[in-house]
């Protein structure tokens, strides 16, 4: 077989890639997967019970970046969607991102007030900020409250899903769900959140039709390397794998997701419940949520972080740290010998905590200036 491009991973990455290459350039491609399904870590199916699950998590679309909302909105329709996410503090669920609503959901109206107040003689309405820095904040009543977040929401968390404390991680990583000042219960603020109306699968079904490309799975890029001609490669697999782990091994965090279904037609209030400090689950997500599904029976998806091993579970989070972007940076430095043959894109090439969003912008912008040339 011959081809112009050879792409491993048919996740966002990889097929933003391909389809790019395929309907702009008419060049031929062929994009390789292991994995028995294309779609990534964002890949989803109908289980027995016809409820559309996330077989990697839950997946949630959320970006202020309008090129890539008209880029994927050329392959699917969307269900518009807010997600909102409670949070389990002393048997009661408040909501997360923590906001001026946690604040009377938890205290005493009057002791309520008080933070309220200082929170508003601090910070501007509307501020979002990071849990490590509201801990630097010099007002005893203020660190009060940014010790007792810490240590309710994001100490047990971040514990069982990293198997650190929030302050061995980059700041950037809880800074993801910063205390909220504001009255807006919903997870993420972002201009275009959706959930493709067919499912993340029949998008990238669609992003894939394309006469030039051609999809492989089930199959490792190695196995089929010597066997098919092309000029260059894309690879969005791990950066440490594709060079030996020459430097040793990125760590990675992995997750075991299970699936249960009930015979009721719903289980809990939202479509993500937070459990940072009882059992050994992360988080509980109702399925129908995000699928928008009206059925008799309901699924939900536990989250078990685990031990990422190489060839036995999938690297579902690179670990930021500081080591372990030094570690990264030298293997980047060493991939330069690979310029004008292999590009590197992705989660796991680019060894960055990227969303759904931001891996689509990063191919897009992959093609506008590696690609073409
Ligand atoms: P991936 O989807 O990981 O695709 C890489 C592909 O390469 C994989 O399919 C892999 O099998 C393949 N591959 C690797 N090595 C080889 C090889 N040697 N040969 C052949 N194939 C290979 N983002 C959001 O925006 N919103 C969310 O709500 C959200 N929730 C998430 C929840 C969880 C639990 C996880 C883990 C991630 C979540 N994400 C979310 C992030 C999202 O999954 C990623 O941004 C996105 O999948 C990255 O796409 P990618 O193509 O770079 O990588
Ligand atoms: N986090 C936490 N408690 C929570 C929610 C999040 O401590 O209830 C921390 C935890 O370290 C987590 C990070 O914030 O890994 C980012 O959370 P997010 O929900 O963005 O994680 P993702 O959806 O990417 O798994």
């Amino acid at each position: 077989m011959k081809v112009d491009w050879l792409i491993v991973g048919a996740g966002f990455t990889g097929a933003t890639l391909a389809e790019r290459i395929a309907s702009q350039l008419g060049q031929r491609v062929l994009i390789v997967d292991r994995r028995d399904h294309i779609g990534g870590n964002a890949f989803d199916y109908y289980n027995e019970d016809g409820i559309l699950v996330h077989k990697y998590g839950p997946h949630i679309f959320h970006t202020n970046d309008i090129k890539v909302w008209n880029y994927l909105s050329q392959f699917t329709e969307w269900r518009p969607y807010y997600h909102k996410v409670l949070v389990v503090v002393d048997g009661n669920k408040i909501p997360l991102p923590f906001n001026l609503n946690s604040l009377y959901a938890i205290f005493p109206p009057r002791y309520a007030e008080k933070l309220e107040e200082l929170l508003l003689t601090n910070y501007s309405f509307g501020a979002k900020i990071p849990i490590l820095k509201l801990r630097e904040n010099a007002d005893g009543d203020l660190r009060f409250l940014a010790n007792y977040i810490y240590e309710k929401i994001f100490y047990g968390y971040t514990f069982k899903q990293w198997g650190m404390k929030p302050e061995e991680l980059d700041w950037s990583v809880t800074g993801r769900v910063p205390v909220y000042i504001s009255r807006d219960d919903r997870y993420f603020q972002d201009h275009y959140q959706a959930i493709p109306r067919y499912g993340y699968t029949e998008l990238f079904r669609r992003m894939l039709r394309h006469p030039e490309i051609k999809v492989l799975l089930n199959t490792d890029y190695r196995e089929v390397m010597d066997e098919i001609k092309f000029n260059r490669m894309i690879y969005t697999g791990p950066i440490d794998e594709f060079l030996d782990y020459m430097y040793g091994p990125l760590p990675y965090r992995g997750v075991r997701f299970d699936f249960i279904t009930l015979d009721e037609e719903w289980y809990q209030e939202v479509g993500t419940i937070n459990y940072p400090n009882e059992y050994d689950f992360t988080r509980i997500t109702e399925q129908k949520y995000l699928s928008g599904q009206l059925l008799p029976k309901t699924t939900l998806l536990y989250e078990y972080p685990t031990e990422y091993i190489a060839g036995k579970n999938e690297p579902c989070y690179p670990v930021p740290q500081k080591d372990n972007q030094q570690r990264y940076e030298m293997y980047m430095k060493h991939a330069e010998k690979f310029k004008g043959t292999v590009l590197f894109a992705g989660r796991l090439a680019d060894y960055k905590y990227y969303n759904m969003d931001q891996a689509v912008a990063r191919a897009l912008t992959v093609f506008e200036q590696e690609v073409i040339k």
